[in-house]
């Protein structure tokens, strides 16, 4: 989870809604017909441009709040500068554009209503130039001004909300569970990742590419891209990966053909680039970190190491683990039981994290408390059962001036047989060791130049990489077996040592 590895977290917590505001209140609107912008047809939607924007607006929030945005200084001013200048060619005018690098290891691109347009660290890895990353861009700005973003939510519905862990669980919603692992019914998974039409995509595809030829960039570029994650989402299958994996956007063989297509239409207008030359691009790519980030803590099969605040904890064999910026999730691979990791309260009582419930969920909570102790950290601990047929098993642990809050839960009907798991998630929570700490790596993109005649596998024994020659050749546009030139640019990860930032 980043926010613990950042000042605001706790500032989070207050935020978190389990009840989707602005999208209810859209949907119970009158509605109104409008034109489109892209298409020049009217077209019924149910969100006036105003809803749009405020939708937009707390969604966008949520992004921050869910997934993280990186504030990175050499990068974002650039990609901001990118966007705007396609922007100015967008059909639609009506917003204001907004670019983000969004904190996500998986490739991928997506835009709210309202005009937030996000491209994620994970994406960069793929970007072999300027042109590519401008059809890139262009497309989701596409998407925002053929009003695709708002079309997905008229359609959705204020009541088709993905509720996420807690209903895989419980099969219904329980506010209490709501109140203690947070954020359900959040509405952004749903809105950013169920998948646009193929017309939508093929729309969308058509305005960037328009957009980035007028912008003076190559619009045959979002071809190549679309290509290069094509062969990426192929060799990606073939190893355990998220289901989402860019399902919003899937670059399918078709829409390779169609793009090389329509660029042979237009006609790139001459304006110089903003990278001066290809490898002035590449270089700006140079040190972006690929996969887990040390700051967000990572995992390590199946015990998780957060260098910056200082934590270790081991989740249950063969469980699938997730970590977000708000939580870490640990889910049986039946979907029937999991436990939720977050820091809810400041201080060094954990019965804090037990009062906090208390007030929020309205029930008695801290009389059925226990305080224990685990690794020497001043603990407390409590079982719940949940409307809805849930069972809780609670641990808050008093740690570096943070409650942790470990959450087991499961049917009651199955919790005798879990319980003994959930106790030992909860107790194997301690700090590092000083070596555990200085020890995490993460994996770098560098920039390394190839010698004459070096093949792929060469380079990557010689730089160290961390890539195969398979995904080198991906992430390169490059083919397994081709001999590289003297000086060429060649995109490696390294895995370096994180430096932990705090002392907790
Ligand atoms: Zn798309």
């Amino acid at each position: 989870m980043n926010a613990f590895g950042k000042d605001h977290s706790m500032r989070r917590l207050h935020r978190q809604r389990w009840l989707l505001s602005g999208l209810l209140l859209a949907g119970l609107q009158a509605t109104a017909c409008s034109i489109n912008p892209v298409s020049g047809l009217p077209e019924v939607t149910l969100i006036s441009v105003e809803q749009e924007k405020k939708i937009g607006e707390e969604e966008a929030k949520k992004v921050e709040a869910q997934m993280g945005l990186l504030k990175d200084e050499q990068f974002l001013p650039y990609l901001d500068a990118l966007g705007q200048r396609l922007a100015k060619e967008s059909p639609r005018q009506d917003l204001t554009y907004r670019f983000h690098l969004a904190d996500m290891a998986e490739p991928n691109a997506f835009a709210l209503p309202g005009g937030y347009v996000y491209v994620t660290r994970g994406l960069l890895a793929l970007v072999n130039s300027e042109d590519e990353l401008a059809g890139v861009v262009g497309h989701e700005i596409g998407h925002v001004a053929a009003r695709h973003t708002v079309q997905k939510i008229s359609k959705q519905g204020p009541f088709a909300v993905v509720f996420g862990i807690a209903s895989g669980i419980t099969g219904m919603v329980s506010p209490l569970v709501g109140h203690i692992i947070g954020g359900v019914g959040d509405l952004t998974q749903g809105v950013l990742f169920s998948p646009y039409s193929r017309s939508q995509e093929t729309e969308a595809d058509r305005v960037g590419q328009d957009m980035a030829a007028n912008a003076g960039w190559n619009p045959a570029a979002l071809s190549v891209f679309l290509n290069t994650l094509g062969r990426e989402v192929e060799l990606m299958s073939k190893e355990p990966r998220k289901p989402s994996f860019f399902d919003s956007h899937p670059a399918t063989p078709d829409r390779v053909t169609k793009t090389a297509a329509h660029a042979r239409e237009l006609t790139q207008a001459s304006q110089a680039p903003i990278s001066a030359t290809n490898e002035a691009f590449l270089a700006r790519l140079d040190g972006m970190v690929y996969g887990q980030r040390a700051a967000n803590g990572v995992f390590e099969g199946r015990t998780f190491l957060h260098p910056d605040m200082n934590f270790f904890l081991e989740f249950p064999e063969k469980w699938n683990n997730d970590n977000t910026p708000e939580r870490i999730v640990s889910a049986a691979p039946n979907k029937d039981a999991a436990v939720v990791v977050g820091a809810v309260a400041e201080g060094s009582d954990p019965l804090e994290g037990a009062r906090q419930l208390e007030n929020k969920a309205k029930i008695d909570v801290v009389s059925k408390t226990e305080k224990t102790t685990i690794n020497q950290l001043p603990a407390a601990f409590t079982q719940i059962k949940a409307n809805g047929d849930v069972t809780l098993h609670i641990t808050w642990i008093a740690h570096g001036g943070l409650i942790y809050q470990v959450v087991g839960m499961a049917p009651t009907r199955n919790f005798e047989a879990l319980q003994a798991l959930f106790w030992s998630v909860a107790h194997s929570f301690r700090p590092l060791s000083a070596s555990e700490r200085t020890g995490v790596k993460e994996k770098r993109i560098r920039l390394v130049k190839a010698q004459a005649g070096e093949s792929i596998e060469a380079l990557a024994a010689r730089t160290n990489s961390a890539w195969k020659k398979e995904q080198i050749a991906v992430v390169n546009n490059l083919a397994v077996g081709d001999q590289l030139k003297e000086g060429q640019l060649v995109k490696v990860a390294i895995a370096e040592l994180y430096e932990p930032k705090k002392s907790r």
